[in-house]
């Protein structure tokens, strides 16, 4: 008899998209046939955990029934496109990163009928309806990138080397992580707001192994400017530079982070044009970067509200007195509103008329959960855990589970030491893969054996820069005696406003150590 294997089961949900429909099925199939939890991601998307093989394909179908999917959330081809979570109706900039996501993704949609046999016996869903001008563009054969398959014109038999991730944001909004996809489109508009084009990144990728120096995080680099009406030939031509060219034989060197490495943006950037057939204008200036989670209640620009709220860990639970997994479902089924994940793993409400504000706060409150951010320790706020163990078979060590100790015992520390208003941005995985990632935080943790983390320090809090290894294996119970020396450091030497992240990085690891080594607690 075969066993009971269990499988994770993730959306497809660019944008971090989830109607109302979809909201209340993934709550019901949590409890049927999963862990009775939700998890938002930091993709965007919802994992159910604990769902047995025998109750994959009735799980899958009603997703599919429910305008949802989980085509793409995995496997070596476009995952889930990720965009600011803000539902600002009065900035068409957001409105023009939301279409252009859900465009990217439908763009680079397998197109094989074997998800639909598979899942739904050849059923096709209602929600695979895409826009013709996504349909012509896959379809184009002029710009010299799509293949004679049949079936997949962009992709061929082969899909690609390994994973391909996208990003849509605007100017200044940094909430995706903009550094750390294989493709990036920054929306330019013109002052009153019409779309121009889009600058383009490409070449980020934290995924790496220990003690493997040919593998590491890496930064995407500014590639240039195209046209709106270049989009998607330029997408497709970036696709098939990493289909053509990416490793194929080591996966571990496969992601379009080590083309980029190996080629530099130059030979990139020429063989891009090579399949777009044009040349890529200068890429444009644009502000500095802020991180925003959108907490709270704000204006959505229509009349309408949109209420941002904290999930710590992106768990969707109840547990004890705390029932939020009760209460999010009493208010989507009311109010029948839809909500976007965030790529901080919160969620936003939306389209919240003025007058159900005060019902929506009162059933969090009722249900023991914080509805208002300001109280909610900014250490935890800016927090991000993988999964890891129960769920993930990759995880070396805990991380969802062994995060929020941590921050208590790290708020705890700080507090001894005097350092009361300080936050920084914590990032925890419980393997390499950087799921979280850790490798842009302030202060990062990656495990690296059972109990024990390698240590990242030196990102800043608007996520524009890579940290760095500080010590590879830290065991849990020595990470007060290891961080007080470096946090006295810091309360002695920093600068005004500077913050943990760009202390480490401004003083140097050297630096960092010498005090360490001749540090006495008193
Ligand atoms: Fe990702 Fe590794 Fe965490 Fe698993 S343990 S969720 S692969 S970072």
């Amino acid at each position: 008899q075969e066993k009971d294997y269990q499988f994770m089961l993730r959306t497809r949900s660019p944008g971090g998209y989830i109607p109302p429909s979809l909201y209340l099925t993934l709550d019901r199939l949590s409890d049927e046939y999963g862990n009775h939890t939700l998890r938002a991601t930091t993709r965007q998307g919802f994992q159910l955990h604990g769902i047995l093989k025998k109750n994959l394909k009735a799980a899958i179908a009603e997703i599919v029934q429910s305008m949802g999917s989980t085509l793409g959330a995995c496997g070596d081809l476009n995952r889930n496109v990720m965009a600011p979570p803000a539902p600002y109706k009065n900035r068409p900039e957001y409105q023009y990163a939301w279409e252009y996501a859900d465009n990217v993704a439908d763009l680079l949609t397998p197109q094989t009928g074997a998800y639909y046999e598979i899942w739904l016996d050849g059923e096709k869903a209602i929600s695979a309806q895409e826009k013709p001008e996504v349909k012509a563009a896959r379809e184009n054969n002029s710009d010299g990138t799509n293949l004679n398959d049949p079936i997949e014109p962009i992709y061929g038999e082969q899909y690609m080397p390994r994973k391909f991730k996208c990003s849509v944001t605007v100017p200044g909004d940094n909430s995706i992580d903009i550094y750390t996809h294989d493709v990036s489109l920054v929306v330019i508009t013109d002052k009153n707001g019409n779309l121009e084009g889009f600058n383009l990144l490409a070449g980020g990728g934290l995924g790496r192994t220990h003690n493997n120096e040919e593998t590491f995080a890496r930064m995407s680099d500014p590639i240039g400017y195209i046209n709106k009406d270049d989009v998607y030939s330029v997408i497709k031509a970036i696709v098939a530079t990493q289909r053509d060219y990416g490793e194929r034989f080591n996966r571990r060197h496969a992601r379009m982070k080590y083309l980029l490495h190996d080629w530099g943006v130059e030979k990139f950037r020429e063989t891009v044009e090579g399949f777009f057939g044009k040349q890529l204008e200068p890429f444009k200036p644009l502000p500095e970067w802020k991180y925003q989670d959108f907490l709270g209640w704000n204006e959505q620009g229509d009349g309408k509200l949109f209420f941002g709220l904290s999930i710590e860990n992106g768990r969707i639970k109840d547990e004890g007195r705390f029932q939020l997994k009760t209460a999010l479902k009493k208010i989507v089924e009311q109010f029948q509103i839809p909500m976007r994940l965030t790529p901080n793993h919160n969620i936003i409400l939306y389209e919240i008329e003025p007058a159900n504000q005060g019902i929506i706060e009162d059933i969090l409150q009722q249900h023991g959960v914080i509805t208002d951010a300001s109280t909610i320790d900014p250490l935890i706020r800016f927090s991000m855990a993988c999964p890891a163990l129960p769920t993930c078979g990759l995880a070396i060590t805990e991380s969802e589970r062994a995060l929020p100790g941590i921050i208590d015992r790290i708020r705890t520390l700080l507090d001894k030491l005097d350092l009361k208003d300080e936050n920084f941005v914590i990032r925890m995985t419980g393997c390499p893969n950087g799921c979280a990632r850790p490798y842009m935080a302030e202060l990062g943790f990656v495990g690296s054996a059972p109990n024990t983390y390698q240590v990242w320090l030196g990102g800043t809090p608007n996520q524009t820069r890579l940290a760095q290894a500080y010590v590879d294996k830290l065991p849990d119970e020595q990470i007060e005696t290891f961080l007080e020396p470096l946090f006295v450091y810091f309360k002695q030497s920093k600068t005004q406003d500077e913050s943990f992240g760009e202390f480490c990085h401004r003083v140097g690891f050297d630096s960092l150590r010498e005090f360490s080594a001749t540090y006495q607690p008193s």
